[in-house]
């Protein structure tokens, strides 16, 4: 699995080049001969090709085919020109196709995508300093918690700053979600040209989304390449952390798998534990009275054979959607339990391979890849957020919480609709009853409906009153008799670090200061807590930001860069977030949260803590927004000491 650091010279004829063009993304290829040619004027020939709903696809067929005869020209120029890439484009030109693209004006976020449309092995994200030039010095050393995806970026970065660190990982390899969920159908939802580091992307994908195998590997490979993996402590869970004050370090309690304990320390804590690793099985009344195999989807039991089994399945969230149509055929009868069902976001090529042509090109054609990927990352920079945001005049309803919202929600439903159309008796059980955006939306190529419209699987909405040692027992009186029960319940995504203990300056206990509900500043940093550092932390998922957790983790991370050269460069030994700018910047998150379809409805979602009365998991802003924020560390917002 190479990762993609150059893009290969064009020698192919014509007639092939011709061919592997019909399997070209039309918009990302568009943009990319207007970059190579520096004519724009074709741009004007197509326009508003943006919509968070249409498929990355040219308008008309005659439009592809001109956008293709175009690239063919400007190709083959390329080609006998000794296929010389071109720089990355000027401002202006960025500007005019970016804003082509997104039908607004992008001259504000032009610093951004300048970071975005670059040569395969650019890294722009990169420290820009090393350790060694601040010695002699104080000097650091950090700890990094979980060897998932943004503890593997910690690592590397570090790694590239001459900065010492440690990786410590419950697990026996790196990746960490992609390592633990190996369910039946188990792949990413975010396309993978956009879902992987911005300097380590693969131009060889096979498929458009991939499958967890293809994910950890990939994981793995970048450690292996960048020589992490000695770094790592596998089998080593951090059990509690404690600030000394005296020496300006955290004291780490370590856990070995074989249960022998040990202790560390080190001056800077990244948290890279994610949020979604704590399977949630819920406390239904009799669960354990069960008497066949019962396991939750995060901790699949492979030995479980499920042929000729009748199988139950609790959930219908993002990971039983995507297990439930492997597992129909294989058991002998399905029962799906929903409490509600999720909006689908039409996608035909959601299971589809890339085709060979499409990898061609991206290896092949200079900064098409880079387009393809700001392509895909677009519409979640501007225009799928805006129709989250609740408007008070609209006035918000259950079904949608403003016009836009309602847009989107007609299309969403004519897609469900169209799927039912010589079947609705279905109709009301899978037509969601809360606004689009509410709950994270499914990617959807047709085969939930297919599989729920099977004769031997059941879709039973009804609430589940208890568990049988033989099966489920619904409010209605219905007993459903089932041999297993597969729990695709979600995972305790509120309780973040938990459950290590961290205790801070004056022994603060960080569980208690949160609360029950955790919050840092731009998911960061916690008062208090000098030199703890969260990758992925409170507040920083995405709903309709678009890019990946991925481009939220780089931007944190250059944020904990900035603040490590802040230490060293003037030789601090610690910096601790104000109070004030912690509660003012999450007064106005709370707010926009509340303004967001997720914290408006009352329909259960996950990344709503109830009793809390607010997010701890959602970033309500603009993916821009979050990237201005955590491109430098503000220094009057901490104390140094
Ligand atoms: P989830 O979205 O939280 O879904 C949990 C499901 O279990 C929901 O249908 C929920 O119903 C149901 N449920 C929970 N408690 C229940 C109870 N007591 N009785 C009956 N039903 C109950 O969890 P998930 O599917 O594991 O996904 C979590 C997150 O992981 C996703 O949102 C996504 O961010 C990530 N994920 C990503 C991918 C991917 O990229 N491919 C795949 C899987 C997961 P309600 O809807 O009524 O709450």
């Amino acid at each position: 699995m190479p990762f993609h650091t150059a893009v290969r010279p064009i020698t192919v004829d014509d007639a092939t080049l011709a061919a592997h063009l019909e399997h070209a993304d039309t918009a990302a290829l568009l943009m990319t001969v207007a970059h190579l040619t520096g004519d724009l004027s074709p741009l004007d020939s197509w326009s508003d090709p943006q919509g968070w709903l249409s498929l990355p696809q040219a308008q008309t067929e005659e439009q592809a085919r001109a956008v293709r005869a175009l690239a063919l020209r400007a190709l083959a120029r390329h080609r006998d020109g000794g296929s010389v890439p071109p720089p990355p484009p000027d401002p202006e030109t960025l500007r005019r196709i970016t804003t082509w693209a997104m039908g607004r004006d992008t001259d504000g976020m032009l610093p951004l995508l300048a970071e975005e449309i670059l040569p395969p092995d650019a890294d722009p994200r990169a420290p820009r300093w090393t350790a060694d030039e601040f010695t002699p010095g104080p000097g650091v050393r950090v700890a990094i918690i979980g060897a998932g995806m943004s503890g593997l970026l910690a690592a590397h970065r570090l790694s590239q700053a001459g900065v010492p660190f440690v990786v410590y990982e419950k697990n026996d390899d790196v990746g960490g979600t992609w390592h633990e969920n190996r369910y039946p159908g188990c792949r990413v939802d975010v396309p993978s040209h956009l879902y992987s580091y911005s300097f380590a992307t693969r131009a060889d994908w096979p498929d458009h989304f991939c499958t967890q195998p293809e994910l950890q590997e990939y994981f793995r490979e970048f450690a292996k390449e960048n020589g992490l993996y000695e770094h790592i402590r596998f089998g080593t869970e951090v059990r509690e952390a404690r600030w000394d004050e005296e020496g300006a370090s955290w004291a780490l309690t370590l856990r070995a798998t074989d249960g022998g304990t040990a202790t560390t320390e080190a001056e800077v804590l990244i948290s890279a534990v994610g949020q979604l690793n704590r399977p949630l099985v819920p406390d239904l009344p009799g669960r354990d009275d069960f008497t066949g195999p019962a396991f939750h989807s995060a901790r699949w039991d492979h030995s479980v054979d499920l042929r000729g089994k009748r199988v139950a399945v609790i959930g219908t969230g993002a990971s039983a959607f995507q297990f439930i149509p492997e597992l129909a055929g294989t058991a002998a009868e399905l029962v799906v339990f929903q409490r509600t069902p999720p909006w689908l976001r039409p996608t035909p090529h959601y299971h589809a391979p890339m085709a060979e042509g499409g990898r061609w090109l991206l290896e092949h054609v200079p900064y098409y890849a880079a387009w393809y990927r700001f392509w895909l990352f677009a519409p979640g920079l501007h225009g799928v957020l805006e129709n989250w945001i609740v408007d008070p005049d609209y006035p918000p309803t259950e079904r949608a919480v403003s016009a836009g919202n309602e847009r989107v929600r007609a299309v969403l439903a004519a897609h469900i609709e169209q799927q039912l159309a010589d079947a609705p008796e279905l109709l009301p059980k899978v037509m969601p009853r809360y606004p689009v955006g509410a709950k994270r939306v499914l990617r959807d190529n047709g085969s939930w409906i297919r599989t729920l419209r099977r004769d031997d699987v059941r879709l039973v909405d009804e609430r589940i009153d208890r568990i049988t040692p033989t099966g489920v027992v619904t409010a209605d009186g219905t007993a459903h008799e089932v041999d297993v029960i597969v729990y695709g319940t979600g995972f305790e995504a509120s309780r973040f670090l938990a459950p290590m203990r961290v205790t801070g300056r004056d022994g603060a206990d960080l569980h208690e200061a949160w609360g029950g509900s955790a919050r840092a500043y731009l998911g960061l940093t916690v008062p208090g807590f000098p030199n703890l550092f969260c990758l992925y932390g409170p507040n920083t998922n995405l709903s309709g930001q678009g890019g990946s957790i991925f481009y939220f983790s780089e931007c944190g991370m250059s944020y904990v860069l900035d603040a490590l050269r802040l230490l060293l460069a003037g030789g601090h030994r610690s910096l601790d977030l104000r109070e004030d700018v912690f509660h003012a910047f999450n007064e106005r998150l709370d707010e926009a949260n509340r303004a967001r379809a997720w914290g408006w409805s009352s329909v259960s979602n996950w990344v709503m803590d109830r009793a809390a009365g607010r997010t701890a998991q959602n970033w309500p802003f603009t993916a821009q927004e979050y990237w201005e924020q955590t491109r430098r560390v503000r220094p009057a917002e901490y104390e140094l000491s």
